[in-house]
């Protein structure tokens, strides 16, 4: 399954919530990619309270720390799940346009049609013809997890 995206970064790969405390106890959440990222942004003065605009934060204790629904997958599947996680956005975030794929593709290329996310089917010619013309398309092998049986 081809699908043209517009700002595939933008896709949110899995991220741990921090329960995080000023030193007035003001309580908020911060999301990060890894306890590493939080301890780089606190030390970078990065993070700071959204009521007092104080830099000194702490982690609440590791009990009170929640993730992400699928923040945490074991390490070994942790870059299938992150391809998983981005199949699953990809889906819920363009629009199908089925057989019209190459041609919508290169309508969009073109700016002949609005800027935006599309998947669809396409044949192997199509794709390689896309691709020679300098369109970005990726082509995903599996469908998202709910499409699975
Ligand atoms: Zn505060």
């Amino acid at each position: 399954m081809p699908v043209r995206l517009r700002a595939a970064k933008a896709y949110n790969f899995p991220m741990i919530i921090f329960e995080l405390i000023c030193t007035a106890k003001h309580r908020f959440e911060g999301w990060f990619a890894s306890s590493e990222d939080f301890d780089r942004q606190r030390d970078n003065n990065q993070l700071a309270c959204p009521s007092c605009a104080s830099t000194q934060i702490d982690k609440l204790p590791a009990a009170k720390i929640r993730k992400t629904a699928e923040a945490e997958p074991a390490p070994e599947n942790e870059a299938a799940e992150a391809f998983l996680q981005f199949v699953d956005a990809m889906y819920k975030n363009s629009e199908d346009v089925g057989r019209e794929f190459a041609d919508e593709a290169r309508r969009i290329h073109y700016e002949e049609a609005p800027q935006r996310n599309i998947r669809g089917l396409a044949t192997t010619e199509e794709n390689a013809a896309l691709r020679e013309e300098g369109i970005e398309i990726l082509s995903l092998p599996i469908p998202p997890r709910d499409k699975m049986n």
